[in-house]
């Protein structure tokens, strides 16, 4: 699904990812956790193309294809998907307008033919259920006015309607109370199958009792300095960062 190698990237002439190794397996959900600043959302940004980031060294290769020389919505449209820490406002798109682009636009790259109104419809209202949410949302525009809570939900219903091949959720869970993080772990186990992936960047151990990841990552100075089964984050969770940054300084 997803081989990272030796990744090295820059903001404005701050190298921030130091040689970063990953790889996914299809069917594999990853969680990345690390203190703030370690590049965890860099490395989300990076994946999905983001303008600004300088790539000085290190391939991805995503399916198959060389990931870094790909369009930004060329990798969306191979099945690529980014939850946005903090998820911009967008006045004067109705969501359910932005949502029906999107998934049309995905159905025309898999050569499918773009939904009918009812269609499109009858797919918001089956995700909507799956995932328990407030149909009133999609009649605004998107994000404007939402509280945290409800951009948070918004991104996993974008996810649950684009069913994407790699998910990368970049603290999806921060700041939000428990009926909201249902919502998140529901939006990303309803796509688990054998040929989807995920990431999942949390701070947050409690996160991992809904979406029990196979491996868990830790994210220091740019790259990963340590993996290991799901019981690392409970580890982390008790003890900190400090020792790693010692082990690791
Ligand atoms: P994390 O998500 O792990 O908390 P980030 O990837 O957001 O960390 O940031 C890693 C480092 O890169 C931080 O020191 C941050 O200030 C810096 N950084 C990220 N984006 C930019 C940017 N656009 N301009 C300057 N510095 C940046
Ligand atoms: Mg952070
Ligand atoms: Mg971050």
């Amino acid at each position: 699904m997803l081989t990272i190698k030796n990744l090295k990237a820059s903001v404005e002439g701050k190298q921030i990812l130091n040689g970063l190794n990953l790889e996914i397996k299809p069917g594999e959900i990853h969680a990345i956790m690390g203190p703030n600043g370690a590049g965890k959302s860099t490395l989300g940004n990076v994946l999905t193309g983001r303008e600004g980031y300088e790539i000085t060294e290190g391939e991805v290769s995503f399916m198959g294809q060389d990931l870094l020389d790909m369009a930004p919505e060329d990798r969306a449209r191979m099945g690529l998907f980014l939850s946005f820490q903090y998820p911009v406002e967008i006045p004067g798109v109705p969501m359910v307008n932005f949502l029906k682009a999107s998934v049309n636009e995905h159905r025309k790259f898999k050569g499918q033919e773009p939904l009918t109104a009812g269609e499109f419809l009858k797919l918001m209202r089956e995700k909507k259920e799956m995932l328990h949410l407030d149909s009133q949302l999609t009649n605004r525009s998107v994000n404007e006015g939402f509280s945290g809570g409800e951009k948070k939900k918004n991104e996993i219903f974008q996810m649950a309607m684009l069913e994407p091949k790699l998910a990368i959720l970049d603290e999806t869970d921060s700041g939000l109370d428990i009926d909201a993080l249902r919502v998140v772990a529901e939006g990303v186990n309803a796509l688990k199958s054998p040929e989807r992936s995920a990431i999942v960047i949390t701070h947050y151990q409690r996160l991992l009792d809904y979406i029990v990841p196979d491996f868990v990552h830790v994210l220091y100075n740019g790259k990963i300095v340590m993996s290991a089964g799901k019981e690392l984050a409970l580890e982390l969770e008790e003890k900190g960062y400090d020792w790693i940054k010692k082990e690791f300084a």
